[in-house]
């Protein structure tokens, strides 16, 4: 975990507290540090920030630093932090509008994880579900590295002979009744989004 700091040639963004607030509909001045969210959170002890550091760094405007933090991709979504804050900060809604704003900003980001989005909302868009196969083979054909890497499709390969003998894994896709109601939802969104955040 990192202690927050500020590089002497980083930028302080004087609008990106009220910028998160006013597309997160959070208070941030509500936060009095009390580390409830930390202490909750399940992947934290896998980051590099915790959610209350992330608040904090808002808060002084560390702007290029909050939109490299590992913590907004490997955040899982799963409203621990928001459920025990005593003052009701919205962090999951922050920790979107966050990812969001990384998308546009060039420089890392966890590796995968905006293209595994991707790959996810592809696959609900042609079947109306998650197809595990097309998602794994979707990662390997993004991820050239990946398929190269003896060792790594080693590992898919046990790992699928186990999920498939467990019924975990189907070869063929199955289209929910659902899909063409889903393909269209999907469709309506990316006409109403910039360019940048379509779900492709
Ligand atoms: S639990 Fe809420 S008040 Fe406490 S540190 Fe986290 S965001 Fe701040
Ligand atoms: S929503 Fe994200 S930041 Fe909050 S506890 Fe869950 S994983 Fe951690």
């Amino acid at each position: 975990m990192h202690i927050i700091y500020k590089n002497q040639d980083e930028i302080v963004d004087p609008d990106f507290r009220r910028i998160i607030e006013q597309k997160s509909g959070a208070h941030l001045d509500r936060c009095y540090q009390c580390y409830t969210c930390a202490l909750g959170c399940p992947v934290a002890f896998a980051t590099d920030f915790t959610p209350n550091q992330i608040i904090r760094m808002v808060q002084m405007g560390l702007r290029d630093q909050v939109l490299q933090a590992d913590l907004i991709w490997i955040c899982a979504s799963c409203e621990t932090c928001a459920a025990r804050c005593p003052n009701e900060i919205e962090i999951v809604k922050i920790m979107d509008v966050l990812r969001v704003m990384s998308l546009h900003k060039p420089g890392k980001k966890v590796k995968d994880i905006p293209f595994a989005h991707q790959v996810f909302v592809k696959l609900v868009e042609l079947f109306g579900r998650m197809y595990e196969l097309g998602f794994v083979m979707g990662m390997k054909l993004g991820n050239l590295r990946g398929l190269l890497s003896i060792k790594a499709l080693l590992e898919d390969g046990v790992l699928g002979v186990k999920m498939f003998s467990r019924g975990k894994l189907h070869i063929f896709p199955h289209k929910t009744r659902g899909a063409e109601h889903i393909k269209r939802i999907i469709q309506r969104i990316n006409a109403n989004k910039p360019e940048q955040e379509k779900m492709k």
